[in-house]
Parts: C-alpha cells; structure tokens; sequence
C-alpha cells in the first residue's frame, strides 16, 4: 500500500522539488506535488516545466496533481504591478495567488498542512514569501535554500537530467535576469 501524503507541496517546477522532497522526506513526511503555476508564461514554457515536475515524481514514486492554469486570473491578480522589479510587489501578488490555491487545495484534499518550493530560489525571498503565508493557517514557513539547497537542486537536476529554466516564469521575468531556476 503507497504511504498517504502528509503534505502538500506547491511545486513550482521539478527542480526546485529536487531539495524539498529530500527534506521532507528526510523530515519523514510524505509530500504530495501540487503543480500549480498560473503565473508561468507562455504555454509552452508552462508544459515543459509540468513535464519535467513529473519526470521527478516518477523518479521519486511520487504523486503529482496539477491545477487548472489560468493565466488571464493570474494576470489580473498582478494587475498594475506589471512594472515592479523582482522581489516587489507583483511577486507578493504573485505569492499570494499561488500558495492561495495550494491552501484550498490542501482543505480540499484533507491535508494538514502545505509548504512551497519557491523558497528554494536564490532569486527570491523567504521572509516576503513566509510573510504571505500568514494568511493561511496550514502554510508550513520551510525554508529550503537554507543550507545551500538551491546548489543541491541543481545537483540534483543534473543527476536526474531535468530542465532547469533561466527566468522566473510570467512575461514580465523574462530577460530581467541572467542565471537560473527559481
Ligand atoms: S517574477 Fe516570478 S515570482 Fe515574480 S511575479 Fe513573475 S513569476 Fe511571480
């Protein structure tokens, strides 16, 4: 019998997943993907992201559910913020819109509680993402780069040959950086 999950963990693409799993499993729970990427632009970007969060669930015996994509509701959760640099205010935007949708689905499912992959990044903030997971009541505050996790999902992306992106996701990341996932 597969073990039951015992936690959701809003993946926002499979390397980033590498150093959480390792964690949580370290940590003894059993972590359940939750794909969930409205703000990933375009489409195509979207798909090979889904497609490499589940070539490392295969490879981990994970399970993997994935959300509906709506970028026209992401867009305009971020609406008037377009122009903000990473780490501003359409990145809290954005923050909330995704772990908003991991917290439903973590009541829907019966889960006692989910976390993120997002703090993995060297891009981006821990304390600016745990300070948007106030708002919800089951959000695990896990700090993921802590302890170069980010060097260890990119060893481990390498390990399991997954692709690993150059820009945070929506249309307004792109060419803003030079580096790569998260
Ligand atoms: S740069 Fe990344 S975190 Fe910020 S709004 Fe775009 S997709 Fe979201």
């Amino acid at each position: 019998m597969p073990t039951p999950p015992t936690i959701l963990l809003h993946t926002c693409c499979g390397p980033c997943a590498t150093t959480c799993t390792e964690r949580l499993g370290d940590s003894g729970e059993e972590p359940l993907l939750f794909f969930s990427n409205c703000n990933i632009f375009p489409r195509e970007e979207y798909d090979l992201r889904l497609e490499h969060a589940r070539k490392l669930a295969v490879i981990l015996g994970l399970d993997l559910i994935e959300d509906a994509y709506d970028h026209g509701a992401w867009l305009s959760a971020v609406a008037g913020l377009e122009d903000e640099p990473e780490r501003g205010l359409r990145c809290q935007a954005c923050f909330r819109f995704s772990l908003s949708r991991a917290a439903d689905r973590a009541d829907l499912l019966g889960l006692p509680a989910f976390t993120t992959t997002l703090t993995v990044s060297r891009y981006k903030s821990s304390a600016q993402i745990f300070e948007v997971g106030r708002a919800f009541p089951k959000f695990a505050p896990l700090d993921f780069k802590k302890g170069n996790g980010y060097e260890r999902s990119i060893d481990l992306s390498r390990l399991y040959g997954l692709y690993r992106q150059n820009f945070c996701g929506c249309e307004f990341s792109v060419g803003r950086r030079k580096g790569s996932a998260g």
